[in-house]
């Protein structure tokens, strides 16, 4: 993959002498991405941790409410609600696509939950249709956390694009990526203009830079990076069309391993975008431990990453801050079974993706 692109405009923007928020790459960018979308707005910021923040900030979320959350996802999605001053309450998974679960959801809504936060993890789309009905019903904002769901859809739309708020992060692992980095997506002009506010303490667009009008901080992102991820953003259709081929080449050349299931994409998954490949290692049927496996893999070059140890409400955290757990045995049973390949495995060319599943076989079925 060529970086010729980002170091061209990077240099653009050096040159510029403007690197700071208000470099008109961030601009462009934030125009381009909420085009790409087919979103109103989108606001960037310093990563994809603030922005669930930021959101939860804007709707005035704070002390005596409950956001519920997955617990099979990055810490994040849930420190952000304890941040606001909020419950985070955990809601159970869906076993097929380890994203929450609809039923389990409406089960642990009360009278003081004010949002749900949906994680597309590993880029399969969150149940979105269920999702925003039960929502609806019950007055609940929706804010989508599409961390890993850059490109990716649910039936025809895009994720982030769905909820009252798409949350992304720009950070190094991530589907695209400035180092660090993230935004918020809404097509609600008031809740843009209270993000935009936020971020830029308490300005007004189009205001002086010393009139301010509202209570924020300074959370712009670099002209460097929207450069970066400018580039990435003329590459993203194509490199998320790869990774979706090679995720249903990966499954095919895996079918018929017993010890190791890749996960099976939803009827409503307009596009996997591929941030993950995942698999659940059934120890009972294998010559190896998961821990063997992974082990294997390593020796023989084959992109993997750990995968979450514990569900996120069996961090030491929540030895001191208060949490719900509804029960989440999918979870829980998620984190012994799953392996979690990252997106170098998806990103090759074909051939490169036929040989890593001869290694990922080999290793499976022999030790
Ligand atoms: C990475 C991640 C975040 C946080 O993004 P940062 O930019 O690293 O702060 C939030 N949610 C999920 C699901 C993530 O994977």
């Amino acid at each position: 993959m060529s970086v010729a692109n980002e170091e061209e405009r990077l240099l653009e923007v050096f040159r510029s002498g403007v690197w700071g928020g208000y470099s008109p790459a961030v601009k462009d960018f934030e125009t381009r991405f909420a085009g790409y979308l087919s979103a109103a707005h989108c606001i960037t910021m310093a990563n994809g941790t603030v922005s669930l923040e930021v959101a939860l900030h804007c709707e005035g979320i704070g002390p005596g409410d409950e956001v519920i959350v997955p617990p099979y996802t990055f810490l994040a999605t849930a420190s952000a609600v304890l941040r606001a001053g909020a419950l985070p309450v955990f809601a159970d998974i869906q076993p097929d696509t380890l994203n929450l679960d609809p039923a389990r959801f409406e089960a642990a809504i009360t009278e003081r939950t004010r949002a749900v936060i949906p994680v597309h993890f590993g880029g399969h789309p969150a149940d979105m249709d269920a999702i925003c009905g039960i929502a609806r019903r019950h007055g609940l904002v929706v804010i989508e956390d599409a961390a890993h769901a850059h490109g990716g859809k649910y039936r025809d739309r895009m994720l982030g694009s769905i909820g009252d708020w798409g949350s992304f992060s720009f950070q190094q692992s991530k589907i695209m990526t400035a180092g660090e980095g993230g935004c918020l997506v809404t097509n609600d002009p008031e809740r843009a203009a209270r993000a935009r506010a936020f971020c830029n303490q308490g300005r007004k667009e189009g205001g002086a830079w010393y009139d301010h009008y509202t209570l924020g901080t300074n959370l712009r992102l670099t002209g460097f990076q929207a450069a970066v991820l400018l580039a990435q953003l003329d590459r993203l259709e194509a490199d998320t069309e790869r990774r979706r081929a090679n995720i249903e080449l990966l499954r095919a050349e895996l079918s018929g391993v017993v010890a190791l299931t890749p996960l099976t994409p939803a009827p409503y998954c307009g596009r996997h975008a591929g941030a993950l490949f995942l698999a659940r290692f059934h120890e009972a049927a294998a010559v190896l431990s998961r821990n063997d496996f992974a082990a294997a893999l390593r020796a023989r070059n084959v992109p993997w990453v750990q995968t979450y140890p514990r569900p996120a409400y069996a961090n030491p955290l929540f030895e001191k801050e208060p949490f719900r757990d509804t029960g989440c045995p999918v979870a829980e049973q998620a984190c012994r079974e799953v392996v979690t390949f990252p997106l170098p495995l998806l990103n090759g060319s074909a051939a490169d993706t036929v040989a890593m599943a001869a290694a990922i076989r080999s290793i499976a079925q022999n030790r």
